[in-house]
């Protein structure tokens, strides 16, 4: 049985996009509440019925997420362009080596606007 497991995740910050075209609202420093899920895929043993515990994931995930809480994403090492696109990817690097299983990242800018990471290029 293979199943799919979300663990959502949230984070206060700010940041700014400096390759948006000039003149564009983004280029401003603006914050956000991000919200991250954690998709995790795999088989769930049936003498145990569970994937892995969400408990786990909170705990594993949580340095990296962390790591972004209250900064200006611009300024942390790999993210001078703070898109959720690169969020996404960013975010998968770190946690992917804590959590075999992790299989996306999606990074949710507002209730609206959302990229998703699944590995490779
Ligand atoms: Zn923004």
């Amino acid at each position: 049985m293979r199943t799919t497991l979300t663990k959502t995740m949230e984070f206060h910050a700010a940041h700014y996009l400096p390759t948006f075209p000039e003149g564009h609202k983004c280029r401003r420093m603006h914050g956000h509440t991000f919200r991250v899920e954690l998709i995790l895929e795999g088989p769930v043993p049936a003498e145990r019925g569970y994937l892995v515990d969400f408990g786990d994931i909170k705990e594993l995930a949580k340095p990296v997420i962390d790591e972004l809480d209250h900064t200006v994403l611009n300024e942390v090492p790999g993210l001078a362009v703070p898109t959720a696109e690169n969020l996404s990817r960013w975010i998968y690097e770190r946690v992917k080596p804590l959590l075999p299983r992790l299989a996306a990242v999606r990074v949710h800018e507002t209730a609206n606007n959302a990229a998703e990471y699944r590995g490779g290029t």
